[in-house]
């Protein structure tokens, strides 16, 4: 791989090099499981002397792709494919924190995140502070205290569609010592690449456009790696692993010892590493992300445009809409598109809403979003549910609100679809 090949070329060449004779599509290895010729091969894979592949749940060479070639897009050292998104947040945090250590997250999250961080991960010993949908500086630097490790935020929030601040969060997160953690499954490297604004670990759901398709769950962690995990904060990363002979992940692994140890430690250990179809599937997503992106923000302004400008709507939100509060940031964040995603209210609330949406032909109810195909979906009463009311408010959902995913369709056919819709309200 050439260090100075550019995005788009990445997306197509990264990750996979065949040899003489070799498959030109990195080939799908369904294979648990890898044969050797002698016990001392298996014995130094097993130590990690050697690299290679001994077991799926480990490693397998079609996930190995899909891993370099998003550690490439991202512009990091390497990347762990996990089975979902959440595996991804959830291992992203839980290698770098235990019980008793406390982490700062902006409150605008995907609704599945919220839970994982305020049910699942409380129940591990970790504590969170959320801090408000505009918070600043000030806000940010109080909520952090002696034990916290991270600073979590995601780029565009799903669904707030809020335009992350990222340097200012990655400059208090390094004041302290401590890593942000980026969730780019909005965005994805394609608009916006969060390591080159100080982000040090960055996560996706690639369930959603990395795939783009709809037909794989899936996630990643990226690691920058550049990071100092031998501040003093990070005992895991720096002291002999007793389940690793005493391997020493700064020391044995010092280009990527995050990633390295959450493999080792935690994939290990829980499992949930992609498997190598979703992996497959997920490549071939990657191979027309640029193109695909510009697609969907397209799409997405001219909806917005015109959902903006229709007598029956209440209120737009679209990062990249003219105006709109995210604007400014959308516009140094991410000047190539903002994404596909846009959410509005009708006038009448949740009823009106409800309506519109049960009158769409084009457009289909789906609970995904990022799909090739245009689909909506109202949160309160689907992904957010389980939020409690405060909880909905603090991650931007209101009862109205419709997330509109805009596909890879003909704007003019979306156009006409909502209108006739809004025409029947
Ligand atoms: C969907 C999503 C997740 C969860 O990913 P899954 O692949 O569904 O597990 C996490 N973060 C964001 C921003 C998402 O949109």
């Amino acid at each position: 791989m050439n260090p100075n090949w550019k995005f788009d070329t990445l997306a197509v060449q990264a990750g996979y090099e065949p040899k003489n004779g070799e498959p030109r599509i990195a080939p799908i290895v369904q294979s648990t499981t890898y044969k050797y010729d002698d016990v001392q091969s298996v014995a130094d894979l097993f130590d990690l002397k050697t690299p290679g592949f001994f077991y799926t749940r480990l490693a397998n060479p079609t996930v190995d792709v899909f891993e370099k070639k998003m550690a490439a897009l991202e512009g990091g050292v390497a990347a762990v494919a996990l089975a979902s998104g959440q595996s991804a947040n959830a291992f992203a945090l839980l290698n770098l924190a235990q019980s008793g250590d406390h982490i700062v997250a902006a409150s605008a999250l995907y609704g599945g995140t919220v839970s994982l961080f305020t049910n699942t991960l409380k129940k591990t010993g970790v504590s969170f502070s959320f801090v408000s949908i505009n918070a600043d500086e000030e806000e940010i630097r109080a909520a952090i205290k002696p034990n916290t490790k991270a600073v979590f935020v995601e780029m565009l929030a799903n669904p707030a569609l809020h335009v992350c601040d990222l340097e200012m969060y990655a400059k208090i997160a390094h004041e302290h010592q401590i890593p942000l953690i980026v969730d780019n499954t909005f965005p994805t490297p394609a608009l916006c690449r969060p390591f080159e604004f100080g982000a040090d670990i960055v996560t996706h759901s690639s369930s959603k456009y990395l795939d783009g398709h709809a037909t794989s769950v899936g996630g990643v962690v990226v690691e920058k790696g550049t990071f100092d995990w031998t501040c003093g904060k990070f005992p895991e990363f720096t002291e002999p692993d007793a389940s690793y002979h005493g391997l020493v992940y700064t020391r044995d692994f010092a280009a990527a010892p995050f990633s390295v140890k959450l493999r080792v430690q935690l994939v290990r250990d829980y499992g949930v590493p992609m498997m190598p179809f979703n992996a497959f599937l997920t490549n071939l997503g990657t191979e027309t992300l640029s193109l695909r992106m510009r697609k969907h923000s397209e799409n997405a302004l001219a909806l917005a445009k015109f959902l903006q400008s229709h007598p029956k709507i209440a209120w737009v939100k679209y990062p990249g809409l003219e105006g709109d509060d995210d604007y400014g940031r959308a516009r140094k964040y991410l000047p190539r598109g903002a994404s596909g995603v846009l959410t509005f209210g009708a006038k009448g609330g949740f009823k009106a809403s409800e309506k519109l949406m049960n009158h769409l032909e084009l457009a289909a109810i789906v609970v995904h979003v990022a799909d090739a195909r245009t689909g909506v979906l109202h949160p309160a009463s689907m992904t957010h549910r389980q939020l409690s009311e405060k909880e909905l408010i603090a991650a931007g959902v209101l009862p109205e609100l419709v997330r509109l995913s805009a596909g890879l369709e003909d704007a003019e056919d979306l156009i006409s679809d909502f209108d006739q819709a809004l025409s029947k309200l």
